[in-house]
Order: structure tokens, then C-alpha cells, then sequence
């Protein structure tokens, strides 16, 4: 391989690694001493920056690669976390781990289904109520007797409706979307029965941050054999 070879490589292989970044300096992150999970980050996608927490970006990369694999398409994002002002979210992307996304040329449910059996706890939205698009966040891991506080217990802050208020006001104060989706509701007002696929241990379905840490430190490790060989 010629060096510029080699650097085309080793780009390929660092693609996931360098889409998350420092939330101030822009930095790629050092995949062997991570940040905290809950620590804000960039995630970098089609061009565009979004702000995030480090686990939540992480799972968005990771359902990416995952999208790639089987449809060969990126998942294209409509609206991101800490995102203010969409009314009809009502608040649920003020604040951390929620975003509405489409995967290009899949059916909506077959999406659905696909990220809800990869920990994206989430649901199709529809006219009229909506434009089409899926609205859901990243399950925090499982935790304790209350699915709501789940959030607050690892440190993130999410909307009001995502978590009934527990990651903002440490105790439920309005509905609860994650509630809703162990419950396979709606995640709206009303909370009727949702009959569409869910996975039977959603628990088990919940995103593998380490495993994923531990796959960037290989692929640093895989980068840096390739630019230094002869
Ligand atoms: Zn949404």
C-alpha cells in the first residue's frame, strides 16, 4: 500500500471513532480513557453537529453502523437532543438522548422494529397528527423498581414526558414515555395499547456502551498499525 493508501484506510477504520467529539474543544475523543456517559458531546452526522450526552451518541453511531450493514443507507436525523422549540415534541428533545429519524427507503415499522430490538426505544409518528417520522431515545440501562427514574439514576437528563419529570424534578410530575414503551403504549397523550412488534426483554435489548468503548480502542489500535506499516 502507498502512504496515501494506508491513510485512506486507516480513515475508513476511524470513520466511527472521529463522528463523536469534546463538546468545547471539537477533539476527537482518546478511546482508551473515554469521558463519562453522561458527559455533553458532539456527534458529528451527514454534516451536521448535534449535542448529546457521550452514551447517546454512542448509540446513535452504533445504530448507524448497523443501518449501514443491513440497508447500506445512513439514518437520516429530522431532529436531534437539547433541541428547543418544535412544538409538536413537546418538550421531549429539550434536553438529553432523544431523536427523530428516518432510515431512507426502509419501511417505517420494519425500522421501528429493527431499533427497537437494537435499544432505541421508540415509535413511528404519523399523519396527521405528525409529519412521518420515528421519535424515540436510547434506554438507559435497567435499574432499581421504577422504570422511570432510569434516566436520573445514570446521571442523564431527559424531557419532561420522556421520563414523567424524574431526571428534572426527581419525581414524576406528568407521563412517562419510557414508562409507556416497557408498557408497549403509545408515548401519548390518551396511552393506548400499542399493537405494533416490541421485543419481549426490552431490558436485554439496552445499548452496550462498553462493548462499544472496547470496539473504538481496537479500531484506534487497527489505524495505527496500518499508518505505521512499511
Ligand atoms: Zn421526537
Amino acid at each position: 500500500m502507498t502512504r496515501s493508501e494506508r491513510r485512506a484506510l486507516a480513515a475508513r477504520i476511524l470513520r466511527v471513532n472521529r463522528s463523536i467529539r469534546h463538546w468545547s474543544t471539537g477533539r476527537e475523543i482518546n478511546w482508551s480513557k473515554p469521558p463519562k456517559a453522561n458527559t455533553i458531546v458532539r456527534f458529528l452526522h451527514q454534516g451536521r453537529t448535534y449535542k448529546c450526552s457521550f452514551r447517546a451518541a454512542c448509540h446513535m453511531a452504533r445504530l448507524n453502523s448497523l443501518v449501514r450493514a443491513k440497508w447500506g443507507v445512513e439514518i437520516h436525523i429530522m431532529q436531534g437532543p437539547y433541541n428547543t422549540g418544535v412544538a409538536a415534541s413537546a418538550g421531549t428533545h429539550d434536553y438529553d438522548a432523544t431523536w427523530d429519524i428516518s432510515i431512507p427507503g426502509v419501511d417505517w415499522y420494519e425500522a421501528q422494529r429493527f431499533l427497537r430490538a437494537n435499544g432505541f426505544g421508540c415509535w413511528v409518528r404519523l399523519p396527521p397528527a405528525f409529519g412521518w417520522h420515528i421519535h424515540g431515545f436510547t434506554l438507559p440501562p435497567r435499574e432499581g423498581q421504577s422504570i422511570s427514574d432510569d434516566f436520573q439514576v445514570f446521571g442523564f437528563k431527559v424531557g419532561k414526558y420522556v421520563d414523567g419529570g424524574w431526571s428534572l424534578f426527581g419525581r414524576v410530575v406528568g407521563s412517562s414515555q419510557i414508562s409507556d414503551y416497557y408498557d408497549e403504549r403509545s408515548g401519548l397523550s390518551g396511552h393506548a395499547k400499542d399493537g405494533t412488534w416490541f421485543p419481549d426483554d426490552k431490558a436485554a435489548t439496552v445499548f452496550d456502551h462498553q462493548a462499544f468503548i472496547a470496539r473504538r480502542v481496537k479500531n484506534a489500535e487497527r489505524a495505527k498499525q496500518v499508518l505505521e506499516a512499511a
